[in-house]
């Protein structure tokens, strides 16, 4: 596996591939990732994994200093799944003129996840939008565990008319229903034991109020439960730890 660090390797290595998937990540990587490079694998010759923890989309820098991370882990994991190629830019590579530009947009990236947390999805789509001009992959794989993320990609790509397909792929759950994710680590056994009830009450029947009562009665702060397109979407903390979930609910809100 090639661990590319910087710009110059990445173009050399680019030149000889043709058909190329690329998955952004922050790194941390566990199940929910690897689900990612799995459908990758299966639908692609070639896999570039970038690995950067974009300090642009962190809102607190309470947030970005406790985020997980452990390149050892995540290059070993990634050899052993047979990646072709990890690209593992610092910041002043990926901001030559510090945060000078960014891609803003209006209506999504302001609501939900957005309203609570200014300014992030001006850094997710910004980094996005410079690892796909550095990269130029034919496709790029997104979770559906940041929903409205995946959202936001896929109209950006469209309205800027980038030459690459955006793939969704299902979230990968623990077997209690917990949606993987970096930010699991940081939660408490007993809060452990309490995060697969938001999963949970996602999905139990019930309206929109009983859900946010349960939850909130079970130790939950909810930043929001709303429905959008055809998803149940939430945002909630256990402790200091911010999660995210989605289920699709097939009309039963609308
Ligand atoms: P992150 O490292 O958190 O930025 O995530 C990198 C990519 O992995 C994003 O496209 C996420 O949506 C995706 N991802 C993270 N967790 C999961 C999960 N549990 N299931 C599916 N995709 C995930």
């Amino acid at each position: 596996m090639r661990v590319l660090k910087d710009i110059s390797a990445l173009n050399s290595w680019r030149r000889n591939q043709e058909e190329m998937a690329l998955i952004p990540t922050m790194g941390a990587l566990h199940a929910g990732h690897m689900g990612l490079v799995s459908k990758a694998q299966q639908a692609v010759d070639t896999v570039l994994v970038s690995i950067f923890v974009n300090p642009t989309q962190f809102n607190q820098s309470s947030d970005l200093d406790s985020y997980p991370q452990d390149l050892q882990s995540d290059l070993t994991q990634l050899d052993e799944a047979g990646i072709a190629a990890v690209y593992v830019p610092d910041y002043e590579q990926l901001y030559p003129h510090g945060y000078r530009f960014k891609i803003a947009e209006n209506e999504l990236s302001k609501r939900f996840c957005g309203a609570h947390r200014p300014g992030h999805f001006e850094g997710v789509m910004t980094v996005v939008m410079k690892l796909l001009q550095l990269v130029r992959p034919e496709y790029v794989y997104f979770g559906e565990k940041d929903y409205q993320q995946l959202q936001l990609i896929k109209a950006m790509v469209k309205d800027f008319f980038m030459p690459t397909q955006v793939i969704a792929c299902p979230t990968v759950r623990d077997k209690d229903g917990l949606a993987l994710s970096s930010r699991n680590q940081r939660l408490s056994d007993a809060e452990l034991n309490l995060a697969p009830m938001l999963y949970q009450t996602l999905i139990d029947d019930g309206d929109l109020e009983s859900k946010k009562s349960r939850l909130q009665s079970l130790g939950f702060q909810i930043d929001y439960l709303e429905v959008y397109d055809d998803r149940l979407m939430a945002a909630v903390y256990l402790g200091d730890v911010r999660l995210i979930d989605n289920v699709p609910v097939a009309g039963k809100f609308i």
